[in-house]
């Protein structure tokens, strides 16, 4: 790092900054958005994290609080009923509209897989995209 100015910081992470990069971090920003929106370098945070415990837990706060602000922001769907275990009415409607969707596809491929059986083929399309696939890799094999 050098200093364009050749010697003395630059008053980049006063404690001004430094709340107002806290705040970004906590209504949601990532860590990189946070340093670029105050015009900071992107590991000053964290190399202020590294020789200031009391930063560093103000910012492992910051961050949990900015996880929650972007979950809410994210809204309700069925990956949050999965990850984040929200049984509100949305989230769960969102689960059980998506397990229908999966059930009906997996009749549909189970469906399309006896036809073919009917039509007297021994290879599911599964198998036989791999044993294309395979002996594609193994050229002197045969
Ligand atoms: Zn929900």
């Amino acid at each position: 790092m050098t200093g364009r100015r050749g010697r003395g910081r630059p008053p980049l992470f006063t404690p001004e900054v430094r709340e107002r990069y806290l705040a970004a971090v906590a209504a949601g920003a990532t860590l990189k958005e946070a340093t670029a929106d105050l015009g900071l370098t992107k590991n000053l945070a964290s190399q202020h994290a590294a020789h200031d415990p009391e930063f560093a837990a103000a910012l492992r706060d910051a961050r949990a609080v900015g996880r929650r602000a972007r979950l809410d922001r994210a809204g309700h769907d069925e990956s949050r009923y999965t990850n984040h275990r929200c049984r509100c009415p949305k989230c769960t409607r969102a689960a059980s509209t998506a397990r229908m969707a999966r059930k009906a596809r997996a009749e549909e491929e189970r469906d399309s897989r006896l036809d073919l059986t009917a039509v007297d083929s021994p290879q599911s399309p599964t198998s036989f995209s791999l044993l294309v696939s395979s002996s594609s890799r193994t050229p002197a094999a045969a």
